[in-house]
Parts: structure tokens; sequence; C-alpha cells
């Protein structure tokens, strides 16, 4: 496809899909903004992502400039490809099993990773989806508070398409259009999940496990790994979904200097880093230790 084509696509999704922040109409695109009926209008970037923040954020419910290009850095490794890849698998398993039938062609299918930040995850699952199905229309989307990270998500993923948003408002997405939706380390609205969701989609919820980096946190002292945060999630998602599968990945990981300072920036824990403990980092010249992380995969039920 070309350029024009892509253009095109990337339109159609957001038509499709958005909905104004302000008063939940669906847009349509004049020019390069979205419109809605009561006259809302949203341009465009000339990256293709679309800002719809209708008021000022903190600066700190975003990830930083810093944070974004250390995760970026950090993940051009390879370090949580194992998780990427992972993920790839369980959902193209699923598309298989609900929507390949020999005897109808495939619907186009929506999925939205909410908390993208740069980008990393559903760019490469929209990689790997189009290689394992021949012709798979879909809609690849992600969102995120931060525009910085959507900057830099819609410069590399060209043919996704992303939004700037607050994922404790009413999201900005139709009911009942998302066949797949991605949660990774990110902040979760289940009830919004819910609705945007179609009924028998799904929702993957990743966070991390107790023994997550385990060496690294308890020499640097970082925030601690909330406890049964795995029964917390449970009670918001039964109300509207059902528990297909839990995976736990383990895999080791050993860091040298400059990765263990990345993967510290990468995260919330830079925040809260006192200069004791940025001086305990960096003297930190290698490390082995391990990533935990737990994949539940959530099923919206047909009847809520
Ligand atoms: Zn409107």
């Amino acid at each position: 496809m070309g350029n024009l084509g892509n253009m095109q696509h990337t339109h159609t999704c957001m038509t499709h899909l958005l909905t104004c922040p302000v008063c939940h109409l669906r847009f349509t695109k004049v020019a390069n903004t979205l419109k809605c009926a009561n006259g809302h209008s949203f341009d465009i970037a000339k990256e293709g992502y679309v800002n719809l923040l209708t008021k000022k954020v903190a600066e700190s419910a975003g990830d930083s400039k810093a944070m974004l290009q250390a995760r970026r850095t950090f993940l051009e490794q390879g370090h949580y490809q194992p998780l990427s890849d992972t993920l790839n698998e369980l959902i193209a398993g699923h598309l298989h099993r609900e929507y390949a039938n020999e005897e109808e062609p495939l619907p186009h299918l929506n999925l939205l990773d909410i908390g993208c930040g740069e980008g990393y995850y559903i760019g490469r699952l929209q990689h790997y989806l189009t290689q394992q199905f021949a012709t798979l229309p879909c809609c690849y989307l992600g969102m995120d508070i931060a525009k910085d990270a959507l900057r830099m998500a819609a410069k590399r993923y060209k043919t996704a398409q992303f939004v700037v948003a607050d994922v404790w408002e009413h999201l900005s997405f139709a009911s009942d259009t998302l066949h797949v939706l991605l949660n990774i380390f990110a902040p979760r609205n289940i009830a919004e999940f819910a609705r945007v969701l179609m009924p028998g989609g799904i929702l993957l919820i990743v966070f991390p496990g107790s023994q997550h980096l385990a060496e690294l946190r308890s020499q640097l002292a970082l925030l601690s790994i909330e406890e049964e945060k795995e029964q917390h999630i449970s009670t918001q998602c039964r109300p509207y979904f059902d528990l297909l599968t839990t995976r736990t990945q383990r895999s080791p990981l050993h860091l040298k200097g400059a990765e263990v300072t990345q993967i510290v920036t990468m995260t919330p824990n830079f925040r809260h880093l006192s200069t004791e403990m940025q001086a305990t980092l960096h003297a930190i010249e290698e490390i082995h230790t391990q990533t935990e992380f737990i994949v539940q995969i959530w099923q919206k039920r047909t009847q809520l």
C-alpha cells in the first residue's frame, strides 16, 4: 500500500472508531481535522496522531521525554521481546479460534493498546499479525496521555493510529467496537474498557509478578510491587469479564551499566529516586536478575 492508501486507511480507522471527547458523537474528517456534528474539532498532527485531550494534564501524568527515550533504547535491545512474543502468539491464537473460519471472510478487527507509550507492543503486534494472516483487515491503535510518546510512536509505526487521551476520562471510542484491548503496566479503567470492547472481545492485562527484577529492586529499594494485585484486578474485572487464561512468563535478564540505568529511568521509579539512590544506581556495573510478567486474558461477556 502506498502512502496515499495508508493515509486513507488511517483516517478511516479514526472516523470509524473515535468519538468526540466533548459530546461523544462520531467524527467526520474535514481536511486534516476530525469534526463532530456539534462543531468540536481536533487536528490530526503531521506525524499522524490526534490529540483528544480537552483539559491540561499535569506533566507528571505521562512519561517524560527522558523516560520515553530510555524505554525505547532499552526495548530495542530485545530485553522484553519474550513478553511481546507471548502476547502476539496469544492474540493470534485467539483470533484464529474466534474468526478464522474457512467459509467466512475475516471480519475487520480493531485492536487498541491503552497506555501504549512509544508504541513497542502494538507495533510488534501489527508486524506479527500481518505475517500470520495473509489478508487481515485491521485497525491498530495506541492511546496514551503522553503526547511525546505518541509522536515517537506515530513516526515509527506509520500505519498504526495514535490518540492522546486520558484513561480516566470517558474513552473516546465508540461502544462495542474493539476486538482486542491491551493494557501493559498501565492504568486500568475497567468499566470503560468493558464499554468499548465488543461482546466476546478480549482484554489482555499485563503486570509484574512478585519476582520481577527482584535483585535490582532490593539493591535500590524501588517501589514495591503491589501485593494482591491479581486479586485486585479480578475484583475489578469480574462484573464484566470472564477470565480465560493466566500466563506467568519468566526470563533471565542480565543487564550491564547503561541498561541498568535505562530500566530504572523508564519506569515511575525514576521520579522517586533520591540523590543517594541515583549514586547507588550508577555504581552498579552489572546485575543478574529476571523478569516476571503475569498476563491475564479476560473475555467480555455477551450479556452484561
Ligand atoms: Zn462534539
